[in-house]
């Protein structure tokens, strides 16, 4: 099957070309002709299926051939995503399929002045993706107008409800016109889920494909813990004692991926970065030239790395983990290609527990942890498992008042000065969901 047999526009077919998609994912076999046929859609996928070009594709070749212009203040379809790096993750791949047509695209998500959006909502978006919270804020502002809307995607509905968007979602769905298409992605369909189905869809299609998180077993994984301020200097201590040769290292933030090539390059390591921030020929640039051996170290964000693609890279480091925890599936699965081995080592500091813990329960697997000599860290990182659990150490217990008897008393028990913990930093128990909330806070 290829895209061309789905019925897809030549200017769509060529971008995914471009972008190195050959052949549909199962979920975009399924949903492709359902959304160009106006079908709505419940669709059980998990990031890592191909999702978003699943609902994207058909949703903007639909945009292209049907449909007034937009107009000013309004938006022609609305993705609505649970966290700002998932919105700004899915409006690239968006607008990276419409590269080749007529549509203009943005996204919008709090944190950042609303300010620059109103403007930029003055002349209409054919494709807003947006987080729930920021989306009313403009709507209720007037810089938005739905009146227009034709296609709505709930896409990580699941997550959406999990980070307290319920309200937020009652709310948007009283804004919207009653004649709408509506394709709602989640990752699982709790109760809650279906009750929302059934509010905003019209005799959907039920897809369903397997979810890809297990990680392969083709890579070997592990954890060194180790401060967060001394990451930098293991990464080139682990680099010098293991004579990396190619490495993909995954950093978290733009500035991380910029801090971390300058300490490299001042060392005379052959070093490179790839983020958002950098213009697309730029990025490629990087890419070709780490593909080809010329760069040694490629450091890059997720939204940056999505879609790499890379024969026989032997190694990929986690600078610091995902905050998406089905990134570390992204993440590694550069490595361990086509059925050769590959490593995937993981610098974990004690900030990044929850994270660890989040990717051991996606993943159903407890990652092996290796200490390295003179990286101890000074701030434990906790034990994790498989399930969930963050395992705090006891607390040394307090000391009784001294009350003057002599008596024996149960003192509790004790912890030898030697054998004290080192200090821990204050964690929040984990929260039972592969995921970390960056975007927008709940309301209470
Ligand atoms: P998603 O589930 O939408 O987050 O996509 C997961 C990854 O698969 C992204 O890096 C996409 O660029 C990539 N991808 C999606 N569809 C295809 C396809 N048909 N062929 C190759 N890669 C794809």
């Amino acid at each position: 099957m290829t895209f061309a047999t789905l019925g897809l526009i030549e200017p769509l077919q060529r971008a995914l070309d471009t972008l190195g998609y050959q052949t549909p994912t199962p979920v975009q076999a399924q949903a492709i002709p359902a959304v160009l046929a106006g079908r709505d859609l419940m669709a059980a996928a998990q990031t890592g299926t191909g999702k978003t070009a699943a609902f994207a594709v058909p949703l903007l070749q639909l945009l292209t051939m049907e449909g007034p212009k937009v107009a000013a203040n309004s938006a022609r379809a609305l993705i609505l995503c649970p966290t700002r790096e998932l919105a700004e993750q899915v409006h690239a791949s968006v607008a990276e399929y419409a590269q080749h047509l007529p549509l203009t695209t943005y996204a919008v998500y709090g944190g950042v002045s609303i300010n620059p959006q109103m403007m930029k909502l003055r002349k209409g978006v054919d494709v807003l993706v947006a987080t729930p919270g920021r989306l009313i804020d403009l709507f209720r502002q007037n810089a938005l107008k739905l009146n227009q809307l034709q296609t709505l995607v709930l896409d990580e509905a699941d997550r959406m409800l999990d980070l307290g968007f319920s309200e937020e979602l009652a709310n948007i769905y009283r804004m919207l016109p009653k004649k709408r298409q509506t394709l709602l992605f989640s990752a699982t369909f709790s109760d809650e889920i279906r009750t929302l189905a059934g509010q905003m869809l019209n005799d959907p299609l039920s897809i369903e494909v397997s979810p890809r998180n297990v990680a392969a077993n083709t890579v070997k994984q592990w954890v060194v813990p180790v401060d967060k301020k001394r990451k930098p200097e293991l990464f080139v201590h682990l680099m010098r004692k293991g004579r990396w040769k190619q490495v993909l290292v995954f950093a978290k933030t733009r500035n991380g991926v910029d801090a971390l090539v300058d300490k490299l390059q001042g060392l005379g390591i052959n070093a490179d970065g790839i983020h958002g921030d950098k213009p697309q020929a730029t990025r490629q640039r990087a890419l070709d030239r780490f593909k080809s051996s010329d760069v040694q170290i490629l450091v890059a964000t997720d939204v940056a790395a999505r879609g790499l693609d890379i024969e026989d890279l032997p190694l990929v480091v986690n600078f610091d983990l995902p905050i998406v925890a089905e990134d570390y599936i992204h993440r590694i699965g550069r490595t361990g290609r086509a059925g050769n081995t590959g490593e995937a080592i993981s610098l974990v500091c004690a900030d990044e527990v929850n994270m660890l813990s989040a990717i051991e329960m996606l993943t159903r697997q407890t990652l092996t942890r290796h200490m390295e000599q003179d990286f101890e860290p000074e701030h434990r990182v906790p034990d994790t498992d498989a399930s969930g659990q963050v395992v705090k150490k006891p607390k040394k217990p307090k000391k009784p008042k001294a009350s003057g008897g002599g008596g024996k008393r149960n003192l509790g028990k004790w912890v030898d000065s030697g054998e004290v913990a080192p200090a821990e930093p204050s964690i929040k128990p984990v929260r039972k969901v592969p995921v970390f909330n960056t975007g927008p806070r709940k309301k209470k």
